[in-house]
This record gives C-alpha cells, structure tokens and sequence, in this order.
C-alpha cells in the first residue's frame, strides 16, 4: 500500500461508536470495576484513548516499536535525554536546535552528563569523539537552520560498534521524506509543532522507539515525568497528520523553486537546501530522503543583520514568526530568534551569521511567495540608497 493511503487508513474508526473522526476522550480517570481492573485505562497521564491513537500513528509511520506523545518537542528531548546517568556523554551535530542545546547546556551539564559537538556532516568527525562513555549520538538531519545533513545509516553502524544509541531529530525531514529507524537510528524525536500538527495552532512532541525495550523504558520516563500531551492537543495532531502526505509534498516543491531563485538572485550569498547540487552532502539527502522540505536558509551578500531584519520585516506573505512546517508560509532571524540562547562562538562556527534568514515555505502557491521574497529584496535595497543619500547629504 502506498504512504498516502496508509496514513489516512492508519486513523482507526472509533471501535465503540464507529465515529470516522477520533473522539477526543477528555476525561483525566477511568472508572474501574475492582481495584486493577479496568478497559485498558486507569489515568490519563498513563495512558489516555485519544494519545494512544496518536502514539500508534507516528510509530506506524516511523515503522518503529512504539510511539510517546508529549508537551511539547523539547519535552520529548528531555525523555530521551532522562535514559543516560551522570558521567555518560553525548556526541551531537554542532548546528543543533537552539533549545536542544539550551537543555543540554544549562540542564543536563549540572547533572554530569557532557554534550561533545561535532560536525557530523563528516562521519570522521563522529568517529573521532566517540569514547566509551559515548551513550547517545544525536542527530538532526536536516538541521535547524543550517539544513546539514548527516549519513545517518554509516553514522548507527559506527555508534552501533562503540556502544552507543542514535537519536535522530527528524523534525525538518518528517516521516513523508526520511525514515531513520530503517537507516539503522534507535530513536526519534519530532516537534509535532512543526510538519506532523503542520497548521501552527498546537505545541507537542513525540518519540518513537526502533524496539520493545527502549520503547518501555521511554514510556516509564513518560509517566514517572508525566509531560504528556492533552486530549485535544493529541487530536489536533492526529487531524494535521491525514494531510501529512499532501503539505510536505507541496512544500517540499515550493522549497526547492525558492532556493533555486534564491540561489540566482545577486544579494543572496549563500543558499542553505539539500536538495541544490551545490549542497555539501546533496547525495547523502538523494540516498536517504525522498525530498527536501520546506525549509529554506540564506545569507544575504552585506552580512548585515541591519539588512537582514529590514529583510524579515518586509514580506507580506511570509510572516515574521517562530516556528516552521506550518501550511502559511513563516520567516525568522535565527541569531535573535530561534538561536538566541546559543552563544555567539557556537553560532559564528556553525553559520548562523548576522544575516542568515530561515524560510518555512507554506503551501501557497511558490509564485506568489517568489514574488513577496523579490520585493523584500527590492525594499531592503531601496532603504539601503536611500540611507546613504542622507548620509551623503
Ligand atoms: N527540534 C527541532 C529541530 C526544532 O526546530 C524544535 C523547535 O523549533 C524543537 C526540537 C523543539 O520543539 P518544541 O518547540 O515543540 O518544544
């Protein structure tokens, strides 16, 4: 059967009503016939009818074990992250999400547990920090905002070989373009925000497990730190995730058109995207991705952040927000937005530079959203003369 039909027939029918949409069962306890026994469900932190369809659907989808749903991704990050003791280590890719290494950085290092970052955008950098106290490999691929990728099936066999897990970020991919539990990745980790819930109107996180035994160590950290996903955010996530297939389609197609106008335009120096050939690892995206995403980074040739935020503020479709994977089309500043918390020297080594702006193309249609970029450029430029008039003057 193919994606698209298996997605929206992997949503089940309400078995006791025959309700072709999920119910949403908000309800926090379940009643019980004696002390014990009851329909499956005792509480809803434990477990609760509406997550569990979530939780069935993204493991479905990732062809994984089992499925977690949780607050937020961050929180998803945490539970992963909850597995290792003091004294373990993570390797990580050096362009990680900012939150990620917020947590990492002001949580986790207090705790004993010491993140080594690399750019594992090359296989011997991983290789080289891998010791035998590595536990977790964490991937993103792409990353966020860089759109590096990383090779993720020879990076498992190496991890694999020293004792240690992989963890992959698969947040910017989805599981429409990539699947990295069958590249040989233990664990997945989304911000359900993003492509999965796809309309930016909830915050939610899931993990999905390559095995049984992860999956029920995961789900113990799920209910012992109880950051679970409500009913109705679950629900919202279940209703983004039928039209998966159809969004990351369109938005993979309007990002691949923008980077290449962008690519062309003479005030973009660099264009950030996969699926361009100039791409350092484009044919490590072609092996493990079926497309690219709708997320799109570029510097602007000034490199001045002056440039940048008149830039971000001139659009009129793209909307100047945090976030991305959503069907309206969103812009940022990562250095002060998204990458705030991450100190100047990681953001300088990893580029994320004064001028770097990350597009999440939508799904509007990629010739309306040309045209909005083309007149941002066109304002940018005419500020800039008009500025040095004056200061001619
Ligand atoms: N991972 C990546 C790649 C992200 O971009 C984000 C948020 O932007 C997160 C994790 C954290 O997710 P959330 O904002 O849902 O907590």
């Amino acid at each position: 059967m193919k994606e698209e039909t298996k997605i929206i027939h992997a949503v089940p029918v309400d078995p006791l009503t025959g309700a072709v949409s999920v119910p949403v069962y908000q309800t926090s306890t379940f009643v019980q016939e004696s002390p014990g026994v009851n329909k499956g469900f005792d509480y809803s932190r434990s477990n609760n009818p509406t997550r569990q369809v979530l939780e069935n659907l993204v493991a479905e989808l990732e062809e994984g074990k089992l499925g977690l749903a949780f607050s937020s991704g961050l929180a998803a990050v945490d539970a992963v992250v909850k597995l290792l003791s003091s004294g373990d280590e993570i390797v990580a890719v050096d362009d990680i999400y900012g939150g990620s290494y917020r947590l990492f950085t002001h949580v986790y290092k207090k705790l004993g547990i010491r993140v080594t970052y690399v750019d594992s955008g090359d296989v011997e950098n991983v290789r080289a920090a891998l010791n035998d106290r590595t536990k977790l490999v964490w991937l993103e691929s792409p990353t966020n905002p860089t759109l590096k990728i990383s090779d993720i099936r020879a990076i498992s066999e190496l991890a694999h070989a020293n004792g240690a897990l992989v963890v992959v970020d698969n947040t910017f991919a989805s599981p429409v373009l990539q699947k990295p539990l069958l590249l040989g990745a233990d664990i997945i980790i989304h911000s359900a925000t993003k492509y999965l819930a796809g309309h930016s109107d909830v915050i939610g996180g899931v993990i999905i497990a390559g095995s049984e035994e992860l999956g029920q160590q995961l789900k113990f950290i799920q209910n012992a730190s109880g950051a679970v996903l409500g009913p109705w955010d679950s629900w919202l996530v279940i209703r983004g995730i039928e039209t998966l297939c159809l969004r990351v389609e369109k938005q993979s197609d309007n990002g691949l058109r923008v980077a290449r106008f962008l690519l062309d335009h003479p005030d973009v120096d660099q264009v950030y995207y996969p699926g361009l050939v100039h791409h350092r690892n484009h044919n490590i995206a072609i092996e493990q991705q079926k497309g690219f995403g709708g997320v799109v980074s570029f510097s602007l040739k000034t490199d001045s952040a002056q440039d940048a935020v008149k830039f971000v503020t001139s659009t009129q479709l793209f909307l100047l927000a945090e976030s991305l994977g959503g069907v309206k089309s969103l812009l940022c500043h990562p250095t002060t937005m998204t990458h705030k918390s991450t100190p100047p020297e990681v953001k300088k080594s990893v580029g994320v530079t004064d001028s770097l702006i990350r597009l999440s193309c939508g799904i509007e249609h990629y010739s309306d959203l040309i045209t909005d970029l083309d007149q941002a450029f066109a304002h940018v430029q005419s500020v800039s003369i008009n500025q040095s008039e004056l200061a001619l003057s």
